[in-house]
């Protein structure tokens, strides 16, 4: 076994959560596809239940592939422990679940992912659940939203498609002052960019579907758990039976115990090991990406017909100084967004592209483009869509891995056509 935690990232990337002893020499996990797991005695299984083995009992509860996966995953964001499900939003239910009763508030910012966005409001506030929604970068008003019925904090590292970066260690000092813990969506950042434990966050979700899996190919969502936080502090008595029963990862336990199992949120462990595969070219694909993005960004910025660029990788974006600190100089993520005139010069171009796929994803190896304003946000009320910046004239790109010069000959031969 090699000693995975003085690797860099580039190699533990790849060598994390391999145990190839176990899986006859293989160097990818086997595809356990079995609902459920025969034991040798009853002890055994009682023992399981009772939470004394590892082993495993049914597939919705765990899987020895998805376990595999959970542990690549834990290590590269310096977590305790994690736990793999079908989507990023299962991940996303869970960890907020897991701390939410009625009448419960937390605070967040406000510019979130659309799923998100309709999760907190609509769904939560069915159970009487409160999102107090803060300008994601303004640390005062972020503070001045606590009160005692505050549960948490969750901010996304990068927002989409403002592309704001708040500061999580000072998001992180403000949650720990009032007792809280802080939630992060890393799913734009990826682990490669931007390791939020390491910055003092408490709890680092991601939908695996986008950067880490890579290709397009699968979905699935995790939940990591710093296994950092005190829960015995005040403000979560309904903690306890967990911190009894798991110490450090009291937290996870909840998540996966509570939330995770019983509302059957599982992942078919096809999902994580393609997401295995993909990882193995994380560190490769996330320069490559945010390379491309640069050039592009720079490109789009001298064009007549675009009208603005939103990049933090820009250094007039509000975002740069932050980015720079907390992504150590190695980059500003794969996502752009950029104006055109208006919503008919939007589809104008996007009907004109030929290599760029027109799709609702991101992180993809292929470059994608795609108009919110009038897909994924076209039955969101006007007002709503003013207050996440999703305007007729954005367009949003997930810059691919292609080679820089064909991404923006394709941008430019769509421009050239607006004429
Ligand atoms: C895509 C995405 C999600 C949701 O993930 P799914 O895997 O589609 O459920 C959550 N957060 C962010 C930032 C995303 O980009």
């Amino acid at each position: 076994m090699k000693k995975i935690d003085t690797l860099r990232f580039d190699s533990k990337v790849i060598h994390a959560g391999q145990s190839p002893e176990d899986w006859q020499g293989a160097t990818l996990p086997p595809i356990y596809q079995s609902a459920s797991h025969s034991h040798p005695t009853a002890e055994n299984l009682s023992a399981t239940f009772s939470g004394k083995t590892t082993d495993h009992i049914y597939m919705r509860l765990t899987n020895p592939t998805n376990r595999a996966l959970e542990e690549k995953l834990a290590a590269l964001e310096n977590g305790r422990g994690a736990v793999f499900m079908s989507s990023g939003m299962a991940a996303i239910t869970n960890a907020c679940m897991a701390l939410l009763r009625s009448g419960d508030e937390f605070v967040c910012g406000n510019s979130l992912f659309m799923s998100t966005y309709l999760l907190f409001k609509n769904v939560f506030g069915k159970y009487n659940i409160t999102p107090r929604m803060v300008e994601s970068t303004d640390m005062a008003a972020l503070e001045a939203a606590i009160n005692d019925k505050t549960r948490f904090v969750y901010l996304e590292v990068i927002g989409n498609p403002k592309m704001d970066i708040p500061d999580l260690r000072k998001a992180s000092a403000i949650a720990h002052r009032h007792g809280l813990p802080l939630l992060v969506d890393n799913t734009l950042a990826s682990p490669y960019l931007c390791r939020p434990i390491e910055l003092g966050a408490d709890v680092v979700i991601h939908s695996t579907t986008k950067y880490l899996s890579g290709h397009g190919d699968a979905t699935g969502g995790v939940v990591i758990d710093g296994g950092k936080f005190d829960w015995q502090q005040g403000r979560f008595p309904d903690m306890q039976p967990f911190v009894d029963r798991k110490g450090p990862l009291a937290y996870l336990d909840r998540v996966w115990r509570e939330h995770h199992i019983n509302y059957g949120t599982t992942a078919a462990p096809l999902h994580a090991y393609l997401t295995m595969v993909g990882l193995d070219t994380l560190a490769l694909r996330m320069e490559r990406h945010m390379a491309n993005t640069l050039k592009v960004a720079e490109f789009l910025r001298y064009r007549p017909e675009v009208t603005w660029v939103n990049y933090a990788g820009l250094a007039s974006h509000p975002g740069n100084r932050t980015a720079r600190e907390q992504f150590g100089e190695k980059g500003f993520g794969g996502l752009l967004a950029f104006g055109l005139k208006d919503q008919e010069t939007c589809f104008r171009f996007i009907n004109r592209l030929q290599m760029i796929y027109h799709l609702a994803n991101l992180g993809d190896c292929k470059s994608l483009v795609i108009h919110p304003y009038s897909s994924q946000y076209v039955s969101f009320p006007e007002e709503t869509r003013a207050a996440l910046s999703i305007t007729p004239d954005l367009i949003r790109l997930s810059v691919g891995i292609e080679a820089a010069a064909d991404i923006i000959a394709d941008l430019s031969q769509a421009l050239d056509g607006l004429r």
